[in-house]
């Protein structure tokens, strides 16, 4: 018999219980017991839907009240001591090493607010999901937790009549995905010698507690991984996979493990090994070749990163491969990953078009999914021949669906060429004609877009969605939050203005709102760190821009100023990877339409008489394949293709600016410099100026805003600190290539503090333009 299994389920319940739940609780609106009960009762509803489901191998311990590494970092005792001297219980130690620390005062106690206390937190793999980043110290010793959490979530589970399968993160990923502490020195995996006793005695008592199987998650084999970290995994697997304890399933997601393929000799007296069968399909052949002869296979091809539903012929296609080679009993049915990154339940849309949503499939109906292919591979399609038929006939709605074939963007993309990725002549004569048409100063100071967005737009926006007010009356609020906006930026003097954004509600959402090919839920959230969920857009069909997005207000706002406006536009990389992708044309497809739609907006931007247009690219780095080689480089050429398709139609004298939200380009600085951008605002107000040596080294010729001070805070900047700040960044840029401005945009921040921060920023520029006019 071919079993079924998830490795993860989605948290935070059906409608964002559990954040609501945490966030009530640090606001000190609910008791911390009350916060348990309804982890608990979302666990219990989470095991009962797989149960129902008809899942044989449910997971425990996959809930986590913020974040799955840190109940390890806890589990393990790795918690530094600057958490330890508050006095907290247990649960708020936690919170405080996730968003520092933040407390209403009671009656007995003063409020405390120290969020700098929080540690790192990190993408985890290529997701939007963030973890926190485990950090040892140099004598570091660990220590199982009395009660540990796996072991209490399953003989929960076991209450209820749930025998689960726990889920724990392995040792050396654990270690892998750690750092060293401030100040420390230590290399993590070194440390796995003293870290492995825990986990032994972790297996020994979930044996005791009953549990047959554990998941042990690694993964880390989907990287190129060092020497060391590689060669841990030998050691680890001979404790942990010894014959006493509970039988494991060692999981990897999120890519291949075939460059790693010899770490599997080292696990063969494990009880199975997962792999990622839907990212990675090819793998199968060689990861079923390379186990040993009683091995099971864990195939996940139900996946747990996108909202598709299954095609089931296709999965059964791969499972009944793996059952050619291995037998029925040597197979499993499972999620590629964890469902951790789709959104609940297909069951709370009620707005979607039906057309649409038959293509979808979220969490709860991934359960039923993966039960119904294990049956019929069990059990012979004829078992459930009506699931098979009716999935069949979605799928061809689909391919077949006017949506997913717009002839006109295919014949569109049919007669892209190679000269429409590149602006007309080369930078210098660019910068040249643009330098006439601007009249910029010096040190030339701007924006990245956004500025404050205050509770009266967020109000007037509701009232206008749900249509309380007119829009007319939309309408004329926004030109008066531009008229204000442009006032102010008259005030500061400074000499590259903004709109300000405040017609948007989300940098991607905005624009999938007003193009063909764009869906969207109501109640599709997914954790993207602690309490806080987004709502990706889906990518459902050929992209289209059926009228121009933006111009109207850009227009009205170069109209009213006396200085050059910058259009803003979100660009496809960044479309394409805050969103839900299609995953039935490969994504450089789905970027090169996205490319084309902004493509016309940059123009008509430009007919407008908006003559510097910013086109924002923040997740270009977090879309780089996990593991360099030919995936990388294809990666950067279609994703460098797409941003120079969408901004090279305009004329020389129109300037292109891109913004990145880091300054970490050593990796692919080619990339960034290919985009040909006439001027790029990065993040550098918290990194080390160093980083800007790279432009030095490449001898980069083009304009760079590295931005002055960090928005993230409320803190304004002084005068000094940023002519401290500039005049660092002219060790490593020439006076004729550096712009002044914030390192991100300024929506999340209040007017006062932005007003005062940017005086400061305006003067400290005019202070170096002096300096260099002489
Ligand atoms: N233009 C956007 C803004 O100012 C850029 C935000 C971003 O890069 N994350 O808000
Ligand atoms: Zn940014």
């Amino acid at each position: 018999m071919v079993v079924s299994s998830i490795l993860g389920f989605p948290r935070m319940g059906a409608n964002r219980d559990l954040k609501k739940a945490t966030e009530a609780y640090w606001a000190g609106k609910i008791s911390q017991d009350e916060l348990l009960a309804e982890g608990k009762r979302l666990r219990h509803e989470h095991w009962k839907i797989q149960k129902d489901a008809g899942i044989d191998s449910i997971p425990s311990n996959d809930f986590a009240f913020y974040d799955q590494v840190l109940d390890h970092i806890q589990l393990f005792g790795v918690v530094p001591e600057r958490y330890t001297k508050y006095n907290l219980s247990k649960l708020d130690e936690y919170f405080a090493m996730g968003r520092g620390l933040q407390k209403p005062a009671t009656d007995s106690s003063s409020a405390v607010d120290v969020p700098s206390l929080a540690q790192e937190m990190v993408k985890w793999f290529d997701s939007n999901y963030h973890y926190v980043k485990p950090t040892l110290q140099d004598n570091q010793t660990f220590k199982l937790s009395s009660n540990p959490k796996p072991v209490a979530e399953f003989l929960e589970a076991k209450e209820a009549g749930i025998v689960t399968r726990p889920v724990i993160l392995g040792p050396v990923s654990f270690l892998h995905l750690g750092k060293a502490d401030r100040g420390q020195s230590i290399e993590p995996i070194s440390a796995l010698d003293k870290l492995l006793p825990l986990y032994e005695d972790l297996l020994k008592q979930l044996k005791e507690a009953g549990a047959e199987t554990v998941q042990i998650d690694e993964p880390i084999l989907v990287f190129d991984l060092p020497k060391a970290a590689k060669e841990a995994f030998k050691p680890a697997y001979e404790k942990l996979g010894g014959s006493n304890g509970p039988k494991v399933v060692l999981a990897t997601y999120f890519g291949d493990i075939v460059h790693n393929i010899d770490v599997l000799d080292h696990l063969k007296n494990l009880y199975a090994i997962h792999v990622d069968l839907v990212r990675n399909p090819e793998q199968l052949n060689t990861v079923a070749g390379a186990l040993g002869p009683q091995q099971v296979l864990s195939a996940g091809v139900v996946d747990g990163r996108n909202i598709w539903k299954t095609n089931f012929k296709n999965a059964i296609e791969i499972v009944e491969a793996a059952v050619q080679k291995l037998g029925k009993d040597r197979v499993i049915v499972a999620s590629s990953s964890s469902l951790l990154h789709t959104p609940h339940t297909l069951a709370s849309e009620k707005k979607l078009n039906p057309e649409i949503a038959d293509w979808f499939s979220f969490a709860v109906e991934k359960a039923k999914e993966i039960a119904i292919i294990a049956k019929a591979v069990t059990d012979g399609p004829a078992s459930v021949r009506e699931a098979l038929e009716a999935n069949a006939k979605s799928q061809q709605s689909r391919a077949s669906s006017s949506i997913t074939n717009d002839k006109e963007v295919k014949d569109r993309q049919s007669k892209v060429t190679e000269e429409m990725h590149n602006r007309k002549s080369p930078f210098p004569d660019r910068i040249a004609q643009q330098q006439q048409r601007l009249n910029l100063p010096l040190f030339p100071t701007t924006t990245i877009g956004s500025f404050p967005q205050t509770k009266e737009i967020r109000v007037q926006r509701n009232k206008f969605t749900k249509n309380e007010i007119t829009a007319e009356e939309y309408e004329k609020f926004i030109e008066k939050e531009i008229q204000d906006c442009v006032k102010i930026q008259e005030e500061l003097d400074l000499d590259v203005y903004v709109h300000g954004e405040p017609e948007r509600n989300d940098m991607v959402q905005y624009f999938g709102e007003r193009l063909n090919g764009y869906a969207f839920t109501t109640n599709g959230w997914v954790q993207s760190y602690g309490s806080r969920c987004v709502r990706p857009p889906i990518v459902v069909g050929d992209i289209a821009r059926p009228a121009p997005m933006t111009v109207k207000e850009s227009k009205y706002a170069a109209s009213i100023s006396k200085k050059p406006m910058k259009g803003m536009l979100t660009g496809p990389i960044t479309c394409l990877r805050w969103s839900f992708p299609r995953d039935d044309v490969h994504q450089s497809v789905q970027a090169q339409q996205l490319a084309l739609a902004l493509r016309d907006e940059v123009v008509d931007l430009e007919k407008a008489g908006v003559f510097v247009i910013q086109v924002d690219e923040p997740a270009l780095r977090e879309g780089l394949p996990l593991r360099a080689g030919k995936e990388r480089t294809d990666y950067l050429k279609w994703a460098v293709d797409s941003f120079r398709l969408s901004t090279a139609g305009v004329e020389d004298g129109t300037q292109i600016h891109s913004h990145f939200c880091y300054s970490e380009f050593q990796d692919f600085f080619y990339a960034i410099a290919a985009l040909d951008a006439d001027v790029l605002s990065i993040e550098n107000s918290k990194s080390d100026a160093k980083l800007l040596k790279v432009f030095v080294d490449e001898a980069y010729p083009r304009h760079i805003g590295p931005g002055v001070y960090d928005i993230h805070s409320p803190r304004v900047p002084s005068q000094k600190e940023i002519e401290d700040r500039i005049a660092e960044m002219l060790q490593y840029l020439k006076p004729e290539q550096l712009w002044i401005d914030p390192d991100c945009g300024l929506k999340t921040r209040q007017w006062k503090e932005t007003k005062a921060a940017l005086i400061n920023m305006v003067n400290a520029a005019k202070t170096f333009r002096e300096k260099y006019s002489k």
